[in-house]
């Protein structure tokens, strides 16, 4: 590996923390060493010096790259389920730089016995972590829970690296009392849980309903608007109040049910727990701007300011599933979405044209303090792009 590696973003437009309870944050420069955030602020408060990177951002916003806390992958940056290759990379066009896996589900012949999925759960795990595709952070190896797991079946998954359950319910295990029981193994052994929430997704998977996910309390209640068919109102609103888990808002279900759970979590004065993802690869496709799409929607429709559903895609969601990203604060992980108004949408600024429910135009990505996209060739195109000023001189191709 190289010396210490330097990156300096200066002329940056306006800075998006992640941090709902403070969306913004004073400055116009950041500096990164060794991949993680090493200060931010204004330039000549900064040691800008000598960089390995040099980022002019001509007045556009950074924002912590976007997190998609719900996908569907399979292997490397190919998926089964709508026979489509490079839709990662495409993902980080819109924005992406780390997705959450809540199942690899669309494997052709899944195993679903218990020695096969925990194979399957811990290969997963290890592809994913040694090939990021286009520099994309997969957190992978999501088993499926299925009937017959016992307690060391969740200790041996810990112990060999497997961090997160998929979602639990599109296994045979639907009832809640063996879900809770099974949650609560995952949990003792630093396993993150999420839930199916809402009517089958497609055919083979079945109902999963408020009080199911009551009872299984696991420690994100997965899209709560449904993937696709969302609960009756009255269900929704139950879960946000009798619960303080994760509300996980996703692209492929219901629109209007999300916006009812984004409204009564502010109700609850609990928007900490709003976290976005799209549920894709699915029956619904891919949707490499799912996450800004979301953004909009639920900005513009929801009348919440653009820079605090940003937040919902990336403080909320790092915070909630312990990731080292998604916040611009020192020590945070080096990975950004520069962003800009959209060439000819209306509204002042980049946030009003977002509140407007108009998509922002995506200029550069970083991950861990490299350069990992230029212009976008998915959104709308920004208005201002920034200029990569100074690139490393022996990279190493990046996406490593
Ligand atoms: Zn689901």
């Amino acid at each position: 590996m190289n010396a210490a590696s330097k990156l300096v973003i200066r002329n940056i437009g306006l800075i998006l923390s992640g941090m709902v309870e403070k969306p913004l944050l004073d400055g116009d420069c950041l500096v990164a060493l060794d991949g993680k955030i090493a200060g931010v602020g204004r330039e000549r408060d900064l040691d800008v010096g000598h960089p390995d990177t040099l980022i002019d951002a001509r007045g556009t916003a950074l924002a912590p790259g976007l997190i998609d806390s719900h996908v569907h992958p399979v292997i490397g940056d190919y998926t089964p389920r709508q026979q489509q290759i490079n839709w990662i990379d495409s993902c980080l066009h819109g924005g992406v730089t780390s997705m959450i896996s809540a199942g690899e589900v669309h494997l052709p012949g899944r195993p679903k016995d218990i020695v096969g999925l925990k194979a399957l759960a811990i290969a997963s795990q290890r592809w994913y972590e040694n090939f990021r595709p286009s520099g994309v952070k997969v957190h992978a190896g999501a088993p499926v829970i299925e009937d017959g797991m016992e307690e060391q079946d969740f200790k041996d998954l810990a112990e060999a690296g497997v961090k997160l359950l998929g979602e639990v319910g599109l296994g045979s295990v639907k009832a809640g009392d063996k879900a809770k029981q099974m949650v609560a193994w995952a949990r003792k052994y630093g396993i993150q849980s999420t839930i199916h929430t809402g009517g089958p997704s497609i055919p083979g998977s079945g109902l999963i309903d408020k009080d199911v996910v009551l009872e299984a309390d696991a420690d994100i209640i997965g899209h709560i608007n449904g993937g696709h068919t969302a609960l009756p109102d009255d269900q929704i609103t139950c879960l946000c109040e009798q619960c303080r888990r994760g509300i996980e808002i996703v692209h492929n279900g219901n629109e209007r049910a999300g916006l009812l759970a984004m409204r009564t979590a502010f109700e609850l004065k609990q928007p900490e727990r709003v976290i976005l993802g799209t549920d894709s690869p699915a029956g619904s496709g891919v949707q490499p701007l799912g996450i800004l799409r979301m953004i909009a929607m639920l900005s513009s429709l929801g009348n919440v300011p653009a820079e605090t559903v940003i937040c919902f895609a990336t403080g909320n969601t790092a915070r909630m599933r312990g990731l080292d990203c998604g916040l611009i604060e020192a020590g945070r992980s080096a990975d950004f979405a520069l962003i800009d108004r959209a060439q000819h949408a209306p509204g002042k600024d980049m946030l009003a044209s977002i509140a407007q429910g108009n998509l922002p135009g995506v200029g550069m990505t970083v991950i861990d303090g490299l350069v990992r996209s230029q212009r976008s060739r998915n959104t709308p195109p920004a208005e201002k792009v920034p200029e990569l000023v100074k690139a490393p001189a022996a990279a190493g191709g990046g996406g490593h």
